[in-house]
């Protein structure tokens, strides 16, 4: 635990319907938006709202909930598989600023319900975002699940799923269940 990132009050959260494949929003690259926007602050309580109510759920990108916009939500505190966090936060027009050290491991996603994938990706990361609200920079400096699970999210913000970085049919595999904090969690 590095403390909580967030550090703003947000408007109250709205729980939206979660997108899923194949619809096109999850396929489209995501713009660039104001983090002063105050319906980008009322986007990130959304965001946290929906994933705080949705079983596993470790992160939530804006298209996921229909809207092109470069931002998503992270919490990954009650996941055992995490070793460094940051508790529940929203980033805004994040980038990778260092990726290194890749392995594989299982994913799964709120917009893909009945599939999970092995997929590689860097172990220790550094993500930069703008705050909502403030439009302050953050740094996220992470290893572990929080890597993954903000790599994830990146990606949908690329118009990328999961299943488009498994190295082929034979690293997918069929959901069973949604169990909280198990191999299931989904972003
Ligand atoms: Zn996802």
């Amino acid at each position: 635990m590095t403390g909580p990132l967030l550090a703003v009050d947000l408007p109250a959260g709205r729980v939206l319907p979660v997108v899923a494949a194949p619809d096109p929003v999850l396929s489209t690259p995501c713009v660039d938006v104001d983090p002063r926007d105050p319906s980008v602050a009322q986007l990130a309580a959304d965001l946290l709202a929906t994933q705080r109510v949705s079983p596993g759920c470790v992160g939530l990108a804006a298209n996921q909930v229909g809207v092109g916009w470069r931002m998503f939500s992270v919490d990954v505190s009650a996941h055992p598989k995490a070793r460094t966090h940051h508790g529940a936060y929203v980033l805004v027009n994040p980038q990778v600023q260092e990726a290194s050290r890749n392995e594989r491991g299982r994913e799964g996603c709120m917009s893909v319900p009945d599939f999970t994938g092995d997929v590689k990706r860097a172990t220790r990361l550094v993500v930069r975002g703008l705050e909502p609200v403030t439009g302050r920079e953050l740094i996220v400096a992470t290893d572990a699940f929080e890597a993954r699970c903000l790599q994830h999210e990146l990606d949908h913000l690329s118009g990328l799923l999961f299943l488009d970085r498994v190295a082929g049919a034979h690293a997918i595999y069929p959901r069973q269940t949604y169990q909280e904090g198990g191999p299931g969690s989904v972003g």
